[in-house]
């Protein structure tokens, strides 16, 4: 909608006292008296009425909303423009448009000062430059702290994407990520690392006995003994399906075995459903350990604690067995 012109800023009796673009400056009030000045109606949006240039609105009366668009559709509200204060003067300097739709809140009365007319005020008062400088340093500060929100919010979700929704874990996808990450670590500070594969051992029966909801009460059980068994320095992900992976930066291989071992014990003791009354299920699960060798890779690493878990799962699962070295030794 196209605004109307309403009076002019000298016949509409507004005083340009506290306008803050004109701000202890007294020598510019011949300069826009014949400046329109408009009236909006409450939720009425401000179209550009002129196609050179941009405008500087300034609320005179009333509220402006600048709201944030995401395509044709309204996404959040950026800021709101109260009386004797100004927005648009960006399209003005850059000539740019921007994706942002301004709606009165209430009915406003605005000053209209077009792109020429604000060019020849800063040419002809220092005072509307140094104004117009404050307020756009005042924007670029607004404008930095909403990145930073927006930073803090978008890593907020990248984590929440690297966890496993069922466990709590770390997800696969934080796993190809990560453990990468933390081998070439190990590498450059020459420090050990080993890594456990974990396999629930005949999960498909437990499911078969107690139904997938009380497979994901196992899984849930058996994420939660990893979690509270392993070190701070350590991670534990679910690598897929009933199978599980924990990192042990530091670790050599013997002492990830150690720890595997560990976690079998407290795994076979841990209780799956507290308020049974018929025998308690319990959840067993076999394990590869592997340390890692001198230039070997992530794929490498788990293919070394893979072959190892096969070894635990053949000689009667329920417990831990370590990569050979010939199984570990890098390519
Ligand atoms: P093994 O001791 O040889 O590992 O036998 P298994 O039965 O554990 O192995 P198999 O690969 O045959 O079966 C894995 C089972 O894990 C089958 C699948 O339904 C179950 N499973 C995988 N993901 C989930 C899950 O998120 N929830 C539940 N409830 N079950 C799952
Ligand atoms: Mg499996
Ligand atoms: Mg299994």
């Amino acid at each position: 909608m196209i605004l109307e012109q309403f009076t002019t800023f000298s016949a509409s009796g507004y005083s340009i006292e506290h306008l803050h673009l004109f701000r202890d400056i007294d020598d510019v009030g011949d300069l826009i008296a014949d400046c329109a000045v408009m009236r909006v109606a409450q939720g009425q949006a401000i179209a550009e009425a002129s196609s050179r240039g941009g405008r500087l609105y300034i609320v005179l009366r009333g509220a402006l909303d600048v709201q944030a668009m995401h395509g044709a559709h309204a996404d959040g509200i950026i800021t709101r423009v109260l009386p004797g204060e100004c927005v648009g003067e960006l399209s003005v300097l850059d000539e740019g448009t921007s994706p942002s739709a301004i709606v009165a809140v209430q009915e406003a009365d605005l000053l209209v000062i077009e792109a020429d007319r604000l060019w020849h005020l800063i040419d002809a008062s220092n005072g509307v430059a140094r104004n117009l400088l404050r307020l756009m340093s005042f924007r670029v500060r607004a404008a930095n702290a909403q990145l930073r929100k927006r930073q803090k919010v978008g890593e907020f979700y990248r984590q929440l994407s690297m966890r496993d929704g069922l466990t709590g874990l770390h997800n696969r996808a934080w796993l190809d990520e990560n453990l990468a990450m933390l081998i070439d670590d190990a590498h450059s500070l020459h420090k050990p690392l080993a890594i456990v594969m974990i396999d629930l051992d005949h999960f498909k029966k437990f499911n078969d006995t107690h139904g997938h909801l009380g497979g994901d009460a196992a899984l849930k059980a058996a994420a939660l003994v990893l979690e509270s068994t392993i070190r701070p320095t350590d991670f534990a992900a679910r690598y897929g399906g009933e199978e599980m992976t924990v990192i042990l930066p530091g670790s050599s291989q013997a002492e990830a075995l150690l720890a595997a071992q560990r976690l079998c014990e407290r795994l076979r003791e841990a209780v799956v459903f507290a308020d049974m009354r018929l025998p308690l299920p319990h959840v067993t699960a076999s394990m590869g350990v592997a340390g890692l060798q001198p230039g070997q890779d992530a794929a490498s690493l788990i293919a070394a604690a893979d072959a190892a878990l096969y070894r635990a799962k053949e000689s009667g699962r329920n417990r831990a067995i370590a990569a050979t070295t010939a199984a570990t030794t890098a390519v």
